[in-house]
C-alpha cells in the first residue's frame, strides 16, 4: 500500500511551492493535479475541440498521454511525449482550464488517472478534490488556505518578478472570482474533508509551512 497525502485549497494557497518542497523532504513524489487539466485543456484549444463536443472530448481522453517528470530537479510536463511545461501556464489556458476541469468525463479520466499514479509511488498530491473525491483514505489530508488578501499579495509579487502588470485589486478580484467558481462548482467542488487538518498560511514564511506539514506528516507514520 503506498502512502499518500492529500493538499488540497484555493488557487495562491501555495499549494504548488508547499507540495514540491515538503515531498523533497518527505521523500513522497509530488504530483500537480491542477497540470493535467491544463494539459487537457491545451489539446482542445490545439486541437479545436469545444467544450460540449463530448464525442470528440471522449475520442480526447482515449489519445492524450500526459506526464509528470523531473528534469534537472524541475518538474516538467508532457503531453504525447512533448514538453509542454511553459505553454499550460499561458493566458488560452487559463482561460478554459476551469470550464475543463467541470466536464465529467474529463474528470473521471484525471481522478482514474491519479489513483492510477497513487498506486505506484508514495506521494504528495495538490489540488481541489484530493482528500474528498480522489483519495478519501489518504493517510494524511490538509487543507491550505490563507486570506483572499494575502494569496493577492503574494501573487503581486510573483507577477512583479514576472514583469506581469496587473493592479492589486484586479488580482484580488479575480482571486474571488476563481474562490466562488471553484466553492460552487457542480463537480467535485473545493472544500475541506472532514478529517483534513486546516494550515492557515496567512502569516507564515514558506519554511514555516513546509515544516508544520513535514510535522503532521511524520506524526502520522511517514518518515523521511
Ligand atoms: O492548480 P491550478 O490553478 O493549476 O489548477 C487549474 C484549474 O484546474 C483550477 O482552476 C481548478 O479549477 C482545476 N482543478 C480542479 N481539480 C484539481 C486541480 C485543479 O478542478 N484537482
Amino acid at each position: 500500500m503506498s502512502f499518500i497525502v492529500a493538499i488540497d485549497g484555493p488557487a495562491g494557497s501555495g499549494k504548488g511551492t508547499i507540495t514540491k518542497l515538503a515531498g523533497k523532504k518527505l521523500n513522497l513524489v509530488n504530483i500537480d493535479t491542477g497540470a493535467m487539466y491544463r494539459c487537457a485543456s491545451l489539446y482542445m484549444i490545439r486541437n479545436n475541440i469545444k467544450l460540449d463536443e463530448t464525442e470528440k472530448i471522449a475520442e480526447m481522453l482515449k489519445n492524450i498521454k500526459i506526464k509528470q517528470n523531473k528534469i534537472d530537479d524541475i518538474d516538467r510536463f508532457f503531453l504525447n511525449g512533448e514538453d509542454v511545461s511553459s505553454l499550460i501556464r499561458e493566458k488560452e489556458v487559463n482561460e478554459i482550464v476551469s470550464q475543463v476541469s467541470h466536464i465529467v468525463i474529463v474528470r473521471e479520466r484525471m481522478v482514474e488517472l491519479q489513483r492510477e499514479m497513487g498506486k505506484k509511488s508514495n506521494i504528495i498530491m495538490e489540488g481541489r478534490d484530493i482528500g474528498t473525491n480522489v483519495f478519501p483514505n489518504a493517510d494524511v489530508k490538509i487543507y491550505l488556505d490563507a486570506t483572499a488578501e494575502e494569496r493577492a499579495n503574494r501573487r503581486m509579487k510573483q507577477n512583479e518578478e514576472k514583469g506581469i502588470k496587473m493592479s492589486y485589486e484586479e488580482i484580488l478580484e479575480n482571486i474571488k472570482f476563481r474562490d466562488n467558481n471553484d466553492k460552487t462548482s457542480p463537480v467535485a467542488p473545493l472544500k475541506q474533508a472532514d478529517d483534513a487538518i486546516y494550515v492557515d498560511s496567512t502569516n507564515m514564511t514558506i519554511e514555516e509551512v513546509v515544516d508544520k506539514i513535514v510535522e503532521i506528516v511524520k506524526s502520522k507514520g511517514k518518515g523521511e
